[in-house]
C-alpha cells in the first residue's frame, strides 16, 4: 500500500553520520531529506583526527585542502614516563570539523539527498511512517535515520538514557600551534590528567587542539583537570575558552533499531572508549544503517528484518572490536600504576597498540600479546627505576 510520505528516509544530523547515511541512500535511489539544526559550516568541539579506517569507509577522496597535518604515531605521557612510537605510514589526517563536516554534507548533496535547516524537536514512529516534528512545519518519511550526535535526546525514541558511566565528557579548546610544540608528525596522549580518559595536543598547521575527557561518573571536574593540563603544557589557562562536550561510551550494547527508527554514529554509542575515535564508526554506520533502511522498503518493509541485520553487521564489522577495547580501557584505568605505567614506559607497547588504529591488529590480539609482553615490560620498567634512582 503506498504510504503518504513526501520522503523515503528522513535523516538527523548532518555530521559524519547523517552525511554518509544521507549519501548512501540517495546513491541507492532513496529519496532523502537531511535535516540538520546548524547552518553549515558548523563548529563540533572534536580533536579532528581522521584515521585510514575512517578515510576508508568513504566512496571518495579527502581533498588536500581539508588536510591540516598527517599524524604518523604518538607521544605517550604517564606522569614522568614518556615515549614515542611511530609507524612506516600515516595513521590519520587532522581535519576542521567545520571545513570536513561541510564536505561530506556537499557530497550527501552530490548524490541527491536534499538538506534543510531545522531543528527536529520530535520524532515519532506512526507505524507505516515516521513524523518529524520541527517549528518550521512537520515532516514525514517511510524512516529515520537518527544521527543528531551526543547530545539530545531523541535517540531514546529506541533506548534508554545513557548512564553516566556509560558517557563522557570532554573539554577542548585551539591554541596556537607554537603554544604546544609537538615532534612533527605526532600526536600527543597524556594519560593520568581526566580519570577514564586522557589530556591531548593534537597539531592542526597552524593551531592545535588541546583537551581532556573522561568518563562522566569518574571524571567530577573536567574544567579543573583541563586548566590543570594546560597549565601543564604552559599554556596559561585563563587565556583559553573551553568548549564542552559529551562523548558515549562504545563497546556498550545498546539498542540500535526500533521499528523505522534507527540509529546512526554517536547517537547509537559508536565511540571507540580507549582512544576517542568516534568518525569512522559514524560515517560507516550511517551507511549501514541506509542500506537496512533500503532492504527492508525493498523488502516489502520488513523493519523487524532490517533493524536485525543493522544491529547484527555493526557488531561484526567494528561492534565486537570496540567491546574488546572497553575491555582494555577498564583494566588499564583500574590499575594504572601497572599498565599505564607499562603504556608509557615501554616504546614496544606503544608501537604494537598502533597496529590497532592502523587496522592492523584487534584489540582481542593486543590484549593477548600485551599479557604476554607484561614480564619483559615490567623487568624494564624495573631496571630502569634503578637506573634512576
Ligand atoms: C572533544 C572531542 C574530541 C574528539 N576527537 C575525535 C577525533 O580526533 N577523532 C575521531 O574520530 N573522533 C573524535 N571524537 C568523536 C567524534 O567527534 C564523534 O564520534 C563524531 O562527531 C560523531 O559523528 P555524528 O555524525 O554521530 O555526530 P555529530 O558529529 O555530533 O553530528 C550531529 C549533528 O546533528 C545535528 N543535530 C543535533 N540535534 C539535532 C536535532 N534535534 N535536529 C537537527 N539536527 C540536530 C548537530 O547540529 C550536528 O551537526 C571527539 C569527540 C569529542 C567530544
Amino acid at each position: 500500500m503506498p504510504s503518504n510520505a513526501a520522503y523515503d528516509l528522513a535523516v538527523v544530523g548532518a555530521g559524519p553520520a547523517g552525511s554518509s547515511a544521507a549519501r548512501r541512500a540517495s546513491q541507492l535511489g532513496l529519496r532523502v531529506l537531511l535535516v540538520d539544526k546548524a547552518a553549515m559550516p558548523r563548529e563540533k568541539t572534536c580533536g579532528g583526527a581522521v584515521s585510514n579506517r575512517a578515510q576508508g569507509y568513504l566512496d571518495f577522496s579527502l581533498p588536500l585542502h581539508l588536510l591540516d597535518s598527517e599524524c604518523y604515531g604518538a607521544r605517550v605521557r604517564y606522569g614522568a614516563l614518556s615515549s614515542e612510537g611511530r609507524c612506516s605510514e600515516r595513521i590519520a589526517v587532522l581535519v576542521s570539523r567545520e571545513r570536513f563536516d561541510s564536505f561530506l554534507l556537499q557530497k550527501a548533496q552530490e548524490s541527491g539527498a536534499e538538506h534543510r535547516m531545522a531543528h527536529v524537536r520530535d520524532v515519532q514512529d506512526e507505524g507505516r511512517t515516521v513524523l518529524l516534528r520541527t517549528p518550521v512545519g512537520e515532516v514525514r518519511a517511510r524512516a529515520a535515520i537518527l544521527a543528531h550526535g551526543a547530545h539530545g535526546n531523541l535517540y531514546q525514541r529506541v533506548r534508554p538514557q545513557d548512564t553516566l558511566a556509560e558517557s563522557g565528557i570532554c573539554l577542548e579548546a585551539r591554541v596556537p600551534a607554537a603554544a604546544a610544540p609537538l615532534p612533527p608528525g605526532l600526536i600527543d596522549i597524556h594519560f593520568g590528567v581526566a580519570a577514564f580518559g586522557y589530556g591531548w595536543v593534537f597539531p592542526h598547521g597552524t593551531y592545535c587542539s588541546v583537551g581532556v575527557g573522561g568518563l562522566r561518573d569518574r571524571f567530577s571536574r573536567p574544567r579543573e583537570a583541563f586548566e590543570g593540563f594546560c597549565e601543564g603544557l604552559g599554556i596559561p589557562a585563563r587565556d583559553i575558552r573551553a568548549r564542552g562536550h559529551f562523548i558515549p561510551c562504545g563497546g556498550v550494547r545498546r539498542t540500535l533499531a526500533a521499528n523505522r527508527l534507527f540509529l546512526a554514529g554517536d547517537a547509537a554509542g559508536f565511540v571507540d572508549p580507549f582512544d576517542g575515535e568516534g568518525i569512522a564508526y559514524a560515517i560507516r554506520s550511517g551507511q549501514l544503517a541506509a542500506e537496512s533502511v533500503h532492504e527492508s522498503l525493498r523488502g516489502h518493509e520488513d523493519f523487524c528484518a532490517g533493524a536485525r541485520g543493522y544491529t547484527a553487521r555493526c557488531h561484526s564489522e567494528f561492534g565486537r572490536n570496540l567491546g574488546y577495547s572497553l575491555l582494555v580501557t577498564r583494566l588499564m584505568h583500574r590499575f594504572p600504576d601497572l599498565l599505564l605505567r607499562i603504556f608509557a614506559g615501554d616504546r614496544r607497547v606503544l608501537e604494537r597498540y598502533l597496529e590497532v588504529p592502523m587496522q592492523d591488529l584487534s584489540y582481542q590480539g593486543f590484549l593477548a600479546w600485551l599479557a604476554l609482553r607484561m614480564p619483559v615490560s615490567l623487568l624494564k620498567g624495573a631496571l630502569a627505576a634503578r637506573r634512576t634512582a
